[in-house]
Parts: C-alpha cells; sequence; structure tokens
C-alpha cells in the first residue's frame, strides 16, 4: 500500500483570529482546541495512524498540555514558528529568533528538540532562500514549506514533486517535503489541504491521489485543528429544550459546518486505499528512495 504524509498545522484558530480582530483577550485559552486535539487522537487511534504535528510557539504557550499529549501517543512534534508571522515579513535575525522561541519551547514540553519546520502560509519564497541556512544552522533536518499554488506570491520556482535533499552551504543539507499538488492539464493543483478537502468530493481526491502517487512514494497532506472540528458553531439551547428545539439545534449546527465534517470523512476514506504516516517515520524509506539526487536553491530562489 503506498503511503501518504499526514500533517496537521497545530494552532488554536481562536486565539490567531481574535489577534487579528485586535480583542483584549486574544491571548486566552478556550475550550475548542482541546476538543479539536481530542477529535485528531480519536481519528488517529482509529486509522492506526501516525502524523506530524507542526506547533505553532504561541499556541504550545498556551496548551503545553496538549503538546505534551501529543509526545505522549507517539506523533513527530515539529515547528511551525512561534509568532505566526510569514517569513518575507521578518529580518533574517528575527526569523532566527523566532524558529528558536518555538524550537526551545517544543522542545522543553516533549523532551526532545524538534527537527521538522513549516512556514506559516508555506512562506519561505524567492524572496526568503536564506531560511534554510537558518533551519539547518538550528539543527533542523527537515522543512515542508513549500506548495506550488499560485496564492502563495514569490514561491520558489521548479520545485520538485517529491522529498528532495536540498544541498545548502558548508556542506549542510536539509530534506524538503513539498505539499501535494495534482497536475491537471500541466497545471499544479494545489490539493494537499485546506479548502480542498471540503470542496472536492471524495471521487475527485481518490483519482486525484491516485495519479499523485505514481510519481511520488510519499505526498504530504496538511490539516488544521479546526477543520476536525466536531461541533464548531452550535446553536444555543435554553435550559431545558424540547427534543424538537434539540433536533433544531443539531440541524443547525450540521447545517453550518458541512466542509469540516466532511474532511474526517475523507481521510478515513483515503485511509482505506493508503498508509497515513508521519514524516519521520517514513524519512529512512525517503532517503533511500530519494537521497541520491541532491537538488540546491539558487540565490533567485529557483530548485536546480
Ligand atoms: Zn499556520
Amino acid at each position: 500500500m503506498s503511503k501518504l504524509l499526514l500533517s496537521f498545522d497545530f494552532e488554536d484558530w481562536h486565539q490567531l483570529v481574535h489577534r487579528s480582530m485586535g480583542q483584549a483577550d486574544w491571548d486566552s485559552r478556550g475550550r475548542a482546541l482541546e476538543r479539536q486535539t481530542a477529535a485528531i487522537f480519536e481519528l488517529l487511534d482509529e486509522l492506526g495512524a501516525k502524523a506530524t504535528f507542526f506547533v505553532l510557539g504561541l499556541t504550545a504557550e498556551r496548551y503545553p498540555d496538549l503538546v505534551q499529549a501529543i509526545a505522549a501517543k507517539g506523533h513527530d512534534l515539529a515547528c511551525h514558528g512561534y509568532d505566526h508571522r510569514r517569513v518575507p515579513s521578518q529580518a533574517k535575525e528575527e526569523f532566527r529568533a523566532d524558529v528558536e522561541h518555538c524550537a526551545e519551547l517544543v522542545g522543553r514540553l516533549a523532551g526532545k528538540r524538534p527537527v521538522g519546520y513549516r512556514a506559516p502560509a508555506f512562506s519561505i519564497t524567492r524572496e526568503t532562500p536564506w531560511a534554510y541556512e537558518v533551519l539547518a544552522e538550528l539543527g533542523f533536518r527537515y522543512d515542508s514549506s513549500q506548495y506550488d499554488s499560485p496564492r502563495i506570491p514569490q514561491r520558489i520556482r521548479g520545485m520538485p514533486r517529491t522529498p528532495y535533499r536540498l544541498e545548502l552551504d558548508e556542506g549542510r543539507e536539509i530534506w524538503e517535503y513539498p505539499v501535494t499538488v495534482w497536475p491537471v492539464r500541466g497545471r499544479p493543483l494545489p490539493m494537499g489541504g485546506g479548502a480542498y478537502w471540503r470542496a472536492l468530493p471524495t471521487s475527485v481526491l481518490r483519482r486525484a491521489l491516485k495519479e499523485v502517487t505514481a510519481d511520488n512514494s510519499h505526498p504530504v497532506l496538511y490539516f488544521h485543528p479546526y477543520e476536525l472540528d466536531p461541533q464548531p458553531l452550535r446553536a444555543t439551547l435554553s435550559e431545558s429544550p424540547t427534543p424538537r428545539q434539540r433536533a433544531l439545534a443539531a440541524w443547525k449546527s450540521v447545517q453550518r459546518n458541512p466542509g469540516r465534517r466532511l474532511v474526517a470523512d475523507r481521510i478515513r476514506a483515503i485511509a482505506r486505499d493508503y498508509t497515513l504516516t508521519s514524516y519521520e517515520e517514513a524519512h529512512g524509506e525517503v532517503v533511500e528512495r530519494y537521497g541520491a539526487r541532491p537538488r540546491s536553491l539558487s540565490r533567485e530562489g529557483v530548485v536546480v
């Protein structure tokens, strides 16, 4: 059975949305992420799957117990930076400090320093090829920030579709795991996660993955905790609701979150055809398969 690498950008949607709205209590702890994490664990246990969690530092600080629970379950813990700022909005030294802050926090909670990184909004771009040198200097061994999506401005050119070894200065290297795109009429359709998994029917996702896995033994999928929330928006009920009111409230909840409820089911359906696994579990096979052909990144941000 072919493999798919399953990843989560582990961040608290409410924390980030409330911050962007300028709310005074944006950084307070809420119940949603606990519920979402429980739903992820339940799904992964049901499927017997391992995953890689790219943890946001801000979120790790507020929910240290959840980060420890991920580690206790045996999943990979990796970094999503601390502050969730796009890489090109940071100077090189700011980027270094942001990533180190996250690595230190996650390492302390997990008892093991993370070796994987994913940039917020897949934002290691042609403007910031130096990011890989910084990551390697900080001890990172793999990255998963490349996504050939038209929604990412100034994205790196010439990215291979499979994982590859990126040679850096002074004999250093880092492995890149690009997020899955599906070539349709010669153009990449970024179907590695997000809105595509809420919008595309399972049959289309199946077909896409069948074509993708013909050339790539380890395609990457990415999701967020909020996409697996079993109860994202609930109608408020009175203290003693009638069965009809209860049914109506439940219906409203289903009605308002159709795409989100489908994501878990689609992951379940795909898991019948593929083994879902984590980057670190698969890394040995990836090195064996793709290690022979190293690449490098030009100063203009082109993979050669
Ligand atoms: Zn993110």
